[in-house]
């Protein structure tokens, strides 16, 4: 039986992504994908372009975005669906976590001037599209383009994870207050790719819980950083915490990204996409249920 071609995750130009929102959507319908998502990190400003362009094309779509946040002690990424891009709260409350960008990218360019490496704030903003978001990415694009480092994950590894000379602590958004800036919006949310997270497994099940009680709907699945067993971890976790499961690339560029948009195996058969709760809306085939 057909399974919906539904890729959730990707970004474009604004934010750290390098395709412009209607070329994504191209790759994305190339790709194969019949519902879409642009899901820029804490920016909705390619929105309409990505919706414009989807609708040419004649692929489904569904407004998007990867809200960072805060939660005990780690960042986790919050995927927002299916909003409404112009609800005020949202608008500002996204508007407001860009603002904290600068003074870290500032810092960033600091420390990294202290083990010999400078003008990197600089650089990374130029190759930044949205100078409200520049982001470790545009860092490790400048810091590979200088001949520091031969790719972008190895400039992640040497110089911009936590506890390298290049990381800056930076607080984020809550995540009950993500989770309501979305609701507010209409929309519904997913964690996304959970088995990024160093937590514990208490942390963890007390990030899904808080989640839950927040309203949070939605676990990403299959992902374009999840392993086939890490797929079937959080398939299980979708089912002990009643979520509805979400699939994306989290494409962000040629030659970056391992995994092109629309290619990801289908969701494991026991969970439910987190789709069927748009297939009125989209009029997307019925979901398969539950064997
Ligand atoms: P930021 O939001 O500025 O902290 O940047 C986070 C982004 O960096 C993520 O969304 C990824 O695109 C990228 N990233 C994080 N870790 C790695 C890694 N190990 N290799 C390549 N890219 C990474
Ligand atoms: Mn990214
Ligand atoms: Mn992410
Ligand atoms: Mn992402």
């Amino acid at each position: 039986m057909h399974l919906l071609n539904a890729d959730l995750h990707c970004h474009s130009i604004c934010s750290d992504g390098s395709l412009a929102p209607a070329a994504l959507a191209q790759r994305a319908h190339d790709g194969g994908v019949e519902l879409w998502s642009l899901t820029d990190h804490d920016e909705i400003g390619g929105q309409a372009e990505a919706q414009a362009a989807a609708a040419a094309l004649g692929m489904a779509y569904v407004t998007g975005v990867e809200i960072s946040v805060t939660f005990a002690g780690e960042t986790v990424h919050i995927l927002g669906f299916g909003f409404d891009p112009h609800e005020p709260r949202l608008v500002q409350g996204l508007s407001r976590l860009r603002a904290g960008r600068t003074a870290r990218a500032q810092g960033m360019g600091e420390s990294l001037a202290r083990v010999g490496i400078h003008g990197a704030y600089e650089g990374a903003t130029a190759y930044a599209a949205n100078p409200e978001l520049v982001s470790r990415t545009h860092f490790a694009r400048f810091l590979v383009d200088q001949g520091h480092c031969s790719n972008v994950h190895e400039v992640f590894t040497r110089y911009l994870k936590e506890g390298k000379p290049g990381f800056v602590p930076h607080r984020w958004a809550g995540l009950g207050e993500a989770l309501d800036w979305v609701h507010g919006a209409g929309g519904v949310t997913a964690i996304a790719h959970p088995a990024r997270y160093r937590f514990t497994p208490t942390e963890e099940y007390a990030l899904f819980s808080e989640f839950q009680a927040h309203g949070g709907q939605g676990v990403e699945v299959t992902c374009g950083s999840h392993f086939p067993d890490e797929v079937t971890r959080y398939a299980d976790m979708a089912l002990e915490f009643g979520l509805l499961a979400s699939r994306g690339s989290d494409f962000h560029a040629p030659g970056e990204s391992r995994v092109p948009l629309g290619s990801l195996p289908d969701l494991p058969g026991k969970v439910t996409p987190l789709w069927s709760l748009w297939a009125d809306r989209l009029s997307l085939p019925a979901p398969a249920s539950a064997a």
